[in-house]
């Protein structure tokens, strides 16, 4: 087998230019022409991973089906490429650190001095490979974290720096710059872009590939002038202009031809058997929806959207599916109440309690799915938001006075969603949840079955609280059955309320699964109950 191509992507100028964006949308057009690919985010910070991460911090916490922890770009690469990632698919600063303190304890290092360079930049070099070297890939896309010039990505520049060296013409470098429009004269400046080239040039690394984040059309002389001043050929030379959504950008790239230019410099055959059929139908459905529903994300970190990022996506794929623009209300749930429930959840097609931790704002997702529930409003609520569903039903349909989770009120009486027993002796905070894929059985006959129509699934999961089996038949016989059940331990994974038009919570996190290629059926199908919904409102 040839050897693996390997492509660094790095940015300048500025962060949150769409690095990730980028990589998923170019993996998208090499493996729409048929390579094996996967894309791998290198993190400067120095957490082992973002599982500890504040959502504010970092925005959602993303989950492979291995249990990794991991940063959100990871989710845009699995819904992009719609092929699983894995905890090799992330590294940061502290884990690389981590592997080497263990080592040098271990006394692996014959009692050397351990430095930076090579130590560190080793485990670095080794961890960018391990992808390559599984033999599944033929082109390996590395996303450095960070801009450069940061002092904590210098060591993974110097990694980039080696590697390339190494690897000669199997690899590759695309730097993600900013050309700002300057409104005051009228013209667009490539300056940053100039000064940022010339730092990664002062690292050693000369790009291949320069990707400009612009408002406006470069134009050619823009293009030529870049080329000129920065050492690539005009036609490597791609502007990444502000997109109405993210999955357009894979076709901007490819009325660019990024594709062929990647191609051409890894000296890989540029055949005629680019395939994103899927992908433009998928795109046209987005564009022209048919229909338009309004469901509300109930939430306590809504004032950063990307905290809820693979909810948002999940239901951007779904929308598409049922051709429907689903348009989403952001509900803080700290601001919501008995009495201004009705208000805020006025004229929404559907309510969604989002995941998360923690007692803030909790009694306001329990007033939204009470409204829901006591309306027919379709539900969806998702790992915290199926607890709270959960907790809901005790307090106001079994009469369970003050049911609680034990993770919000350690005392109470009624521990409706307890800490589960594996995690009764834990103490430490990093990676220590239930994560990762976990099976799970659906009963016949139930809205989980007609969702998935399948008996057996395998959802992700990271939470450390669970349904307390004590209580199962009280809830069945008050209407809130459990439909779906690990096999082995008999967690309960999915609830539902028969008598409710559409209304399920789900331990797990459907989000993480859904993709371009597979829209997640349980979200595909509560879009549809919404749309169902909405009709009977108007009718
Ligand atoms: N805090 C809850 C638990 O740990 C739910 C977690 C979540 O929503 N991801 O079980």
């Amino acid at each position: 087998m040839p050897s693996t191509k390997y492509i660094f992507v790095t940015g300048g100028v500025t962060s949150s230019l769409g690095k990730g964006i980028i990589s998923a949308s170019l993996a998208t057009l090499l493996q729409s022409r048929g390579y094996s690919v996967t894309i791998q985010k290198l993190d400067p910070y120095i957490n082992i991973d973002p599982g500890t991460l504040n959502p504010y911090e970092h925005g959602e916490c993303y989950v492979t089906n291995d249990g990794a922890e991991t940063d959100l770009d990871l989710g845009h690469y699995e819904r992009f490429l719609n092929r699983p990632t894995s905890q090799a698919n992330n590294v940061t600063t502290g884990r690389v650190y981590q592997t080497v303190i263990n080592k040098e304890r271990r006394g692996d290092y014959l009692g050397k001095t351990v430095q930076v360079i090579p130590h560190i930049t080793d485990e670095i070099k080794r961890r960018i490979q391990l992808l390559g070297n599984t033999g599944e890939f033929e082109i390996v896309i590395t996303e450095i974290g960070g801009t450069v010039g940061d002092i904590e990505a210098l060591p993974y520049i110097e990694a980039v720096r080696q590697l390339r060296w190494e690897l000669g013409e199997d690899s590759l470098v695309v730097h993600l710059t900013l050309v700002p429009y300057l409104a005051a004269t009228g013209e667009m400046k490539t300056k940053p872009t100039q000064h940022s080239v010339q730092k990664l040039q002062e690292s050693g690394i000369q790009p291949d590939v320069l990707v400009c984040r612009t408002e406006y059309d470069l134009g050619e002389d823009i293009r030529r002038k870049l080329a000129l001043f920065c050492n690539v050929k005009k036609e490597a030379v791609v502007q990444s202009i502000d997109a109405e959504t993210i999955y357009a950008v894979p076709i901007l790239m490819r009325n660019q031809h990024l594709d062929e230019v990647v191609l051409k410099r890894l000296n890989l055959p540029v055949e005629d058997n680019l395939d994103l059929v899927n992908w433009r139908d998928f795109l046209y459905k987005l564009r022209y929806p048919q229909t338009e529903v309004e469901i509300g994300l109930i939430g306590k970190y809504v004032e950063l959207h990307d905290s809820y990022k693979s909810i948002v996506e999940a239901f951007i794929h779904a929308g598409a599916t049922n051709e429907a623009k689903v348009k989403i209300r952001w509900i803080h749930s700290e601001n919501l109440s008995l009495d201004s429930v009705e208000k805020s959840l006025e004229g929404l097609d559907g309510v969604l309690v989002a995941p998360g931790f923690g007692e803030r704002g909790f009694d306001g997702k329990l007033d939204a799915i009470r409204y829901a529930r006591e309306n027919k409003i379709p539900f969806l609520g998702i790992c915290l938001g199926m607890q709270a569903a959960v907790i809901e039903y005790a307090r106001n349909v079994l009469g369970l006075e003050g049911a609680n989770s034990t993770e919000m009120d350690a005392e109470t009486a009624h521990p409706v969603i307890d800490l589960m027993d594996e995690q009764k002796e834990v103490t430490e905070k990093g990676g220590t949840m239930r994560l990762g894929a976990c099976d799970c059985n659906i009963k016949e006959g139930t809205k989980a079955f007609e969702v998935y129509r399948r008996k057996q699934i395998s959802e992700r999961h990271r939470h450390r609280y669970e349904f307390n089996n004590k209580y199962l038949e009280d809830f069945e016989a008050s209407g809130m059955i459990a439909t779906g059940q690990n096999p082995g331990t008999e967690l309960v994974e999915i609830v539902e309320i028969p008598e409710h038009p559409w209304f399920i919570g789900v331990q797990f996190h459907p989000e993480y699964k859904s993709t371009v290629a597979n829209p997640h059926p349980l979200f595909v199908q509560f879009v549809a109950a919404a749309i169902r919904y909405s009709e009977s409102q108007n009718a």
